[in-house]
């Protein structure tokens, strides 16, 4: 089955206690869609400038990736800075340059309107409806990000979506800020009131918390010596865990907690190096062994 993802592709500059790196592959769509496509194709919609190298998009084109809807316009790809304080859970952007992300107004090609899974990433909510109104049968599973800022700045609209989203997958600190609950539980029911049937909480290095109206799973992040740069770790999870869903194309209580995992292995991968460097090299195989390794760390 394969994953439509709308997103940002973008350059990113990092800064870690670790080293920096300039202007290299980011966006929440790319981290998401390389990581998905491990798993099951996906279908990219994105834009870019005309600075885009051509390697990079011959990288994504390499995996298992549509192309149709990365849409080349005039200007400069959108660039993001940002630099990790010494606790790495914590981050300040230092320069947001939206570029041709400015105008960015998603048309879903015909191919790409009947794709079962769905994934919008982090963009203004109202783009976000607006390209689930671009589907043309039922998606079997709607899943949406966002940032402080959509919730600060664009709260009815996004509230107004997460009524047309099956899963809401958003940080702890996002959590927080929509539902106005300092504990992460209490937020996560009240972020299940506003309308989706799930909510997965991302905590950073203490892992992800599940939550549905019967169910609550916890799964803690794979425990590495050195995290180099966390950048894309959540997007790579959401892709990682929709990815293996839409690959069993089942939906179970099971199924759902193997795809927690997944997205938990896929992220523990991204952040041992800088920008998608670690997926330039990572197998199927690389992911199952570390899949075998995250159950016997869990299982008791
Ligand atoms: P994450 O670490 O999962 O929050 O994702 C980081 C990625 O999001 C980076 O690669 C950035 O290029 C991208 N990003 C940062 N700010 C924005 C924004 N306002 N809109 C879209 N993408 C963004």
């Amino acid at each position: 089955m394969s994953i439509l993802v709308v997103g940002s592709v973008a350059f990113d500059t990092i800064e870690t206690p670790h080293g920096s790196a300039p202007e290299v592959l980011g966006g929440s769509a790319a981290y998401f869609a390389v990581a998905a496509s491990y798993f099951a194709p996906v279908k990219l919609v994105a834009v870019i400038g005309e600075d885009f190298p051509q390697e990079e998009r011959d990288f994504l084109g390499s995996r298992d990736i549509d192309l149709t809807g990365l849409t080349v316009a005039k200007g400069k790809t959108f660039r993001w800075t940002g630099r990790y304080h010494e606790d790495m859970n914590i981050r300040d952007t230092l320069d947001l340059q939206l570029n041709v992300f400015a105008d960015f107004a998603p048309v879903l090609p015909e191919s790409y309107r009947d794709a079962p899974f769905v994934f919008l990433a982090n963009v203004d909510p109202g783009l976000q409806g607006g390209v689930l109104d671009q589907l043309t049968c039922p998606p079997r599973m709607v899943a949406c990000d966002t940032i402080s800022h959509w919730i600060t700045g664009a709260r009815a609209e996004l509230i107004a979506l997460l009524k047309r989203v099956d899963l809401f997958v958003i940080n702890d600190e996002e959590a927080r800020l929509l539902s106005g609950e300092r504990n992460v539980v209490r937020a996560a029911r009240s972020l299940l009131d506003m309308g989706p049937r799930s909510v997965l909480i991302k905590r950073g290095e203490y892992g992800v918390l599940s939550f549905s109206p019967n169910a609550i799973f916890a799964v803690p992040a794979y425990p590495l010596e050195e995290v180099f740069d966390p950048t894309g770790a959540g997007d790579s999870f959401a892709g990682g865990f929709l990815g293996y869903l839409a690959q069993v194309n089942d939906l179970s209580e099971a199924s759902v907690r193997k795809a927690i995992v997944y997205g938990s292995v896929v992220a523990s991968f991204v952040v041992e190096d800088f920008s998608l460097r670690r997926l330039r090299s990572l197998t199927r195989d690389d992911i199952e062994r570390r899949y075998r390794q995250f159950v016997s760390l869990t299982e008791f």
